[in-house]
């Protein structure tokens, strides 16, 4: 029997716990939050079939109203004077479902599978014993297990308090967040745009966006930058919004509070002996739109192959590196291309941005796959009216050709865990990453 504790009801961590038997695993969750406390109180979209594989369940049998379809968007430069509408066709329609029933989902089926939870508990970082993450520290007492799954989110005290020897990035920098506060707010009129979800690039000229999504009932309003949020910002921000949308009301009946995105390439290296980061701990989402909930329930599924095979190993760093490069090659090439192209467009100064919504270079056919669309070919053929001002065109190409290299490289991670191999494919990496300035 294999001992496995979850640092964190993160998704990965939920949908692992599903995926390991309880004949072969004794599997452990912990978790800051009492269990009517987990989960935002906000929509998400992500891929309904992915949760769908993994509970079982078809969308005919989510809770009700835990989901709806989301109204078509427009894009809005800095200036406000372009506005790039992106739609959606019948099929193609964006779903979103409220956050506590997903949890609550991924919890249930985690249970059906064995899993035990222990709520209200807060990890303080892990137990290292003789170079192996061993087990973890809590306010309350000390866990071992034969492997550490780091699902803590963002600012895992697990992941930032290991030894520097594991080659583990410990904290994110600059650029690497998004500092986000939302909160849906009552509706004092009955006004719907035809393009309900507006989002605002570079709102009121600073780096970062906002949107205003007008729901039937409600208004959702996220006010995201890179740089730390203050109440003062987030009221400031409301008041514009109010504005021109003089429907938004004043009392908030849902959310209301701070979140943290990461926007930036997965880490390269998530593994060490005895330990396995997964989700938002390990960066795992696209940075262009920060979406990182299909990520994590695909990372949840790879480790829990890989735990599963390997069942009578020792869980080194040697065995979890199966893990770490097939989550590479099958999803963190791709989530590690956009970076470039969003590091890019928030290095540009606004009239920047406004240059490339107004010359036709930002097109819907680009927002709407959130960078992945926007191919080399594709740019080209733009080139001609970016030319009236090669510095911005030249610093997106860049951008562009520095991720698809990046992508190229997480695509190809050493076949084994070899110390000197792993450091040779970080720095190559590391060369690929463009600064935000
Ligand atoms: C405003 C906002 C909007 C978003 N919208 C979307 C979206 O539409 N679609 C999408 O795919 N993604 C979205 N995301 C991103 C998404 O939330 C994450 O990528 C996703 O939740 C994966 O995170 P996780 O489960 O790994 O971590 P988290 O959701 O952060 O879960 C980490 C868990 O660890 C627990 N924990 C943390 N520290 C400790 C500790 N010390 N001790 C014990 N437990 C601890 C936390 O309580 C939490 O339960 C959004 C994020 C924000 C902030």
């Amino acid at each position: 029997m294999k001992k496995v504790i979850i640092a964190g009801a993160g998704h990965a961590g939920l949908v692992l716990a599903s995926k390991l038997p309880a004949s072969e695993f004794d599997v452990l969750i912990i978790e800051k939050n009492s269990r009517e406390n987990l989960g935002h109180d906000w929509e998400d979209r992500f891929t309904f079939e992915l949760l769908e594989s993994v509970t079982g369940k078809s969308i005919n049998d989510f809770p009700d109203n835990s989901w709806r379809y989301r109204g078509d968007s427009a894009f809005i430069s800095p200036s406000k004077r372009t506005s790039v509408p992106v739609t959606y066709s019948e099929n193609d329609k964006q779903k979103v479902m409220w956050r506590k029933p997903l949890i609550n989902m991924l919890i249930t089926s985690a249970e059906k599978a064995g899993a035990r939870f222990i709520y209200n508990t807060d990890i303080t970082g892990p137990i290292i014993a003789e170079g192996r993450v061993t087990g973890i520290k809590t306010d309350k007492e000390e866990y071992y297990a034969d492997i550490v799954v780091d699902c803590a989110g963002v600012f895992s005290p697990v992941r930032s308090n290991l030894p520097e020897e594991y080659m583990i990035e410990r904290n994110p920098g600059r650029g690497d967040l998004f500092y986000a506060w939302r909160a849906y707010f009552d509706k004092c009129s009955d006004i719907n745009p035809e393009l309900p979800f507006e989002v605002y690039m570079y709102h009121e000229r600073e780096q970062g966006l906002s949107w205003c999504c007008t729901n039937e009932n409600s208004v959702d309003i996220l006010i995201g930058r890179i740089d730390k949020l203050t109440d003062e910002k987030v009221n400031e921000q409301i008041a514009i919004f109010r504005e021109n949308h003089p429907w938004i009301g004043s009392s908030i009946i849902n959310g209301g509070s701070y979140g943290y995105i990461p926007v930036r390439r997965p880490l390269s290296v998530m593994v060490a002996d005895g330990y396995a980061a997964a989700g938002d701990s390990a960066f795992m989402t696209m940075p262009m739109n920060g979406m990182g909930i299909d990520l994590s329930i695909k990372a949840g599924i790879i480790l829990s192959e890989v735990l599963a095979e390997n069942i009578d190993k020792d869980y080194t760093a040697d065995v979890l590196w199966e893990y770490n490069r097939r989550f590479h090659t099958e999803c963190g090439a791709e989530a590690s291309k956009n970076e470039g192209l969003k590091n890019a467009i928030l290095s540009l100064p606004y009239e920047g941005v406004d240059f490339l919504f107004e010359n036709g270079i930002i097109q819907s056919s680009d927002l709407a796959g959130a960078g992945k669309k926007t191919s080399f070919i594709s740019l080209l053929g733009k080139l001609k009216r970016g030319l009236k001002k090669p510095k911005y065109l030249f610093a997106i190409l860049s951008g562009i050709i520095k991720g698809s290299k990046n992508a190229g490289v997480y695509k190809n991670p050493p076949a084994v865990y070899n110390k000197e191999k792993i450091v040779q494919w970080k720095d190559q990496i590391e060369k690929n990453i463009v600064k935000i300035l």
